[in-house]
């Protein structure tokens, strides 16, 4: 369990003001001129030691994608993008950093984007956000007036400014492509890559875009150096990690915890368990809804990590843990997950467009049992169609719930499918009768 020493987010939950002066009491800001004064390679060496991977849900080191940013450039701006659309069904972890701990994220948003080169920040916010937008806001205007952005941010001679920019509701903006698109002033649709938003991003131009956790923990680990952070958690799993823990649990909540903690341990210690016991547990989403869940007897033991839960064909995504009893139609959550996907499909591209309806009116009829056993495995197959044959990942994520359904709960949208038959059969045999 973490100790209480090596929290980053020590306002959590909102007990102190998120303001800048008690900010600063709880050390944002501390240094930060030290910090840039490094240099541009120092910081990405150190950031890549820590072995940060990106809490967005990709996993991706966080260090080694600042690296692809140009050293040299024309001249013309350079671009972070920090995304704040946090929009995966479980997850609101990244709402918790900027109601209130917003100052954290603009210290972060400043050293990296003096790391990348760039010249100015967007903050890209889910629309629905208002407090939260509200208080960025305001802690990038105190900010400003206390010297920290703008000209000669922090008194390093790096001029630096951000802007708050709010979304409209759709949850593929939380897609980077299509976030740029919309940050652009166009419909959010994702772009083909390459080119990669390090050679062409926001207006074409140099960009980088990282999630709001992934920045917000940056300045503390180079104030309390990259083996610290490294030293948390597991190797290449470094660092601690916010969960969110809702659905069947006794106390939902959201937590920092260390990177590859058991599964079972991070409900027990923090979500007051499972309702009526871990007994009463049917299954586990670990990672935000695009991720595969897991029966029980695989939450049992397995550790909530990148590299663990891959191991078990399921992801850590954005750490959003979505807990289901055995009350839960395990098939109606995931038929109501299909219609969600289907929903959000920005319709460009053919297997999304056309499978996520697809998947979703078949999964309706495997709800009600209305459905052949053999369409088990043609739905299986149209999983594996649209898997990695999609521009952007919403495609994989409308695959991978029903794919984790079919993995561990085939015998369950058997029965069904039987049951159905026979009490038609019976009824057929009324009629004749
Ligand atoms: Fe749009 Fe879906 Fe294609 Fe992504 S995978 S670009 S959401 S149609």
């Amino acid at each position: 369990m973490l100790r209480d020493e090596d929290r980053i987010f020590t306002n959590l939950y909102g007990f102190e003001p998120f303001g800048l002066e008690s900010a600063r009491q709880r050390g944002d800001w501390d240094g930060t001129k030290e910090i840039l004064d490094l240099g541009r390679d120092k910081i990405i060496e150190l950031v890549k030691e820590s072995g940060l991977r990106g809490r967005g849900g990709a996993g991706f080191s966080t260090g080694m994608k600042w690296s692809f940013m140009p050293k040299k450039t024309d001249g013309g701006p350079v671009y972070l993008v920090i995304n704040a659309d946090e929009g995966e069904p479980g997850t609101c972890k990244d709402r918790e950093i900027m109601r209130h701990d917003p100052h954290k994220l603009l210290e972060g948003c400043l050293i990296a984007g003096f790391a990348i080169g760039a010249t100015a920040c967007y903050i890209y916010i889910r629309g629905e956000f208002y407090d939260e937008g509200s208080h960025v806001q305001q802690a990038i205007d105190e900010a400003y007036a206390a010297g920290l952005l703008g000209k000669n941010a922090c008194g390093s001679g790096y001029d630096y400014d951000i802007y708050l920019h709010r979304g409209a509701g759709a949850y593929i903006c939380g897609e980077e492509t299509a976030l740029i698109e919309s940050l652009e002033g166009k419909k959010g649709q994702p772009r083909n890559k390459p080119p990669f938003p390090a050679m062409a991003g926001l207006y074409s131009r140099p960009t980088t875009v990282n999630n709001v956790e992934s920045i917000a923990v940056v300045p503390t680990i180079l104030r309390r150096g990259p083996s610290w952070f490294a030293n948390l958690g597991r190797p290449k799993n470094s660092g601690t990690k916010l969960f969110n823990i809702s659905g069947h649990v006794n106390q939902p909540c959201t937590v920092e915890e260390e990177m590859g903690i058991p599964l079972k341990e991070l409900i027990e210690k923090h979500a007051g368990g499972v309702r009526g016991g871990w007994d009463n547990l049917l299954a586990i989403i670990p990672g935000g809804s695009s991720v595969p869940m897991l029966p029980k007897d695989i939450c049992d033991t397995v550790l909530m990590d990148f590299d663990s839960l891959r191991e078990v064909k399921s992801g850590l995504g954005t750490a959003a843990v979505i807990v289901m009893d055995k009350s839960t139609d395990v098939v109606k959550a995931i038929a109501r997950l299909a219609k969600f996907y289907m929903h959000e499909s920005c319709g460009q591209c053919t297997p999304c467009r056309e499978g996520t309806g697809w998947m979703w009116r078949v999964m309706e009829r495997m709800v009600k049992g209305q459905a052949r056993v053999e369409e088990i495995d043609m739905l299986l197959d149209v999983t594996k169609e649209i898997e990695g044959h999609t521009i952007c990942a919403l495609g994989d994520a409308a695959a991978w719930p029903i794919q984790g359904l079919i993995r561990h709960f085939r015998p369950e949208m058997e029965r069904r499918i039987l049951a159905y038959r026979s009490s038609a059969e019976r009824g057929a045999a009324r009629m004749a009768a």
